[in-house]
């Protein structure tokens, strides 16, 4: 199959070939080789130091006990994603293996697999879909001139109908189909949702989407942020997860008589995924900068708790309605694009399988504004980083989920980076890390 792959992208005037692999930090890093090398990437792999899992976001390297300097892994690229994305480039996601073959303990899309994996075992099939928020700036990272914002407004499509109408064709034509393109709420901020998928080729949709984002905002002259807070004081960015879960083609989520239909499995898997938040907000939004994003009143789910159609809780419950052809199905919404987006979604799954396997009970529904209801703010998330790395550190679930060298590599990146911009302004982080997860 390499080989004909290899044939059919020489033809279509590919010249490089990269695989990418994403940190623990989120940052997206990446292989490259000429098109006829795609077999060996895929059989061999190509040499990455097992350093390449703790780049911090400010670049510093952040090793442990079990990453040093010495050793290497192989980057190996999954051939059947590879996709033309550009002029004589092509892109496919990569794993990390040992130099001996085997997958290696620290590679985050391996680890996705294998939850997947074991939510088979248990006769359930989860499909994921992600939404994408990001800020276009200037090349060197200002703000662009404009005369005013209106939120979710036709004048800013208007505005940069030249990057949207590409950047819509650019993904139809790389197969991503995007569900929806718009404006969003802050200045200059845009979102591109996609589709549901598995939750491996999920994953690598939203970092192939990443890139093409950067590349035809290039094109217009553009940059574009996919921090979780690019200005500070402004609108934060976030990287909602979808959830939907079947069993023999019957969903959990509808058709059960629990509050709007959802079933005893599906109630379950709610009570699993909030009772893991507290460990888990390490993962999806653990950086420096993240806790300035997770407030009350920015619909990014700062309440530990879950709702129908409730953009403050941290899970939003979504029903099967004749308006939603995808069926039932739960959003995380305290995600952000800091996030390994394959650490995100296996702890999501992993959350979920364990809330089923424990038989939790779906948690009381939180029907309105949590900041105005009678126990907050003892329902706020605790995004404060350094409480949220302990939680992860400690986190028993966290540990057989992902892997102790996982969780160990996590927590070390972002205290790196809290040791870097320790009594730091919020402004002064966020121009430092404006860039840090763009591609
Ligand atoms: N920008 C918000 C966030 O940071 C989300 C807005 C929305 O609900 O789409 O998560
Ligand atoms: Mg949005």
């Amino acid at each position: 199959m390499a080989e004909s792959i290899r044939a059919q992208l020489e033809s279509d005037g590919v010249a490089l070939l990269v695989g990418t692999a994403i940190d623990f930090a989120g940052g997206i890093h990446c292989k490259g080789v000429p098109i006829r090398r795609l077999p060996a990437f895929q059989e061999t792999g190509m040499g990455a130091s097992p350093s390449w899992n703790v780049f911090c976001a400010d670049n510093g390297i952040a090793f442990t006990r079990s990453i040093g300097a010495v050793g290497d892994l192989r980057l190996r690229l999954d051939t059947a994603r590879v996709r033309k994305v550009d002029d004589g480039l092509a892109w496919g996601p990569a794993s990390f293996h040992e130099q001996d073959g085997a997958l290696s303990p620290l590679c985050p899309r391996g680890r996705l697999t294998a939850v997947v994996d074991s939510l088979t075992e248990h006769g359930l099939s989860p499909l994921m879909g992600t939404e994408l928020e990001f800020v276009l700036t200037t090349r060197d990272g200002g703000r662009l001139p404009k005369p005013g914002w209106t939120a979710y407004g036709m004048g800013a499509v208007s505005d940069r109908r030249g990057f949207l109408v590409d950047l819509t064709a650019t993904l139809e034509a790389t197969g991503l189909g995007p569900e929806q393109i718009h404006a969003e709420y802050g200045e200059d901020q845009f979102e591109v949702s996609l589709a549901p998928a598995q939750p491996v080729e999920m994953a690598d949709a939203c970092v192939l989407t990443r890139i093409l984002i950067g590349i035809v905002a290039a094109r217009h002259g553009m940059a574009v942020s996919f921090s979780p807070l690019p200005w500070a004081g402004g609108a934060g960015n976030g990287a909602h997860l979808h959830l939907s879960l079947s069993r023999n083609n019957a969903p959990l989520f509808s058709g059960g008589r629990g509050p709007h239909g959802i079933t005893v499995e599906g109630g379950s898997a709610i009570g699993g995924i909030l009772a893991g938040l507290d460990g888990f907000l390490g993962i999806y939004a653990g950086s420096v900068i993240s806790a300035a994003r997770l407030q009350p009143g920015q619909w990014s789910g700062a309440a530990a708790c879950w709702g129908l159609e409730n953009r403050e809780a941290a899970l939003r419950f979504v029903a099967a309605t004749t308006g939603n052809p995808h069926g039932a199905n739960v959003e995380l919404k305290v995600v952000d694009p800091s996030a390994n987006i394959y650490l995100a979604a296996a702890a999501l799954l992993g959350s979920a399988l364990n809330g089923i396997e424990e038989e939790l009970s779906l948690p009381v529904e939180v029907p309105g504004n949590p900041a105005e209801a009678a126990d907050w703010p003892a329902a706020a998330v605790n995004a404060d980083q350094a409480t949220v790395l302990g939680r992860l550190e400690r986190s028993e679930l966290a540990a057989s989920i992902l892997g102790p060298e996982i969780v160990e590599g996590v927590v070390a990146v972002r205290r790196h980076e809290a040791g870097k911009f320790a009594g730091k302004a919020p402004a002064e982080i966020a121009q430092a890390l404006r860039f840090a997860w763009s591609a």
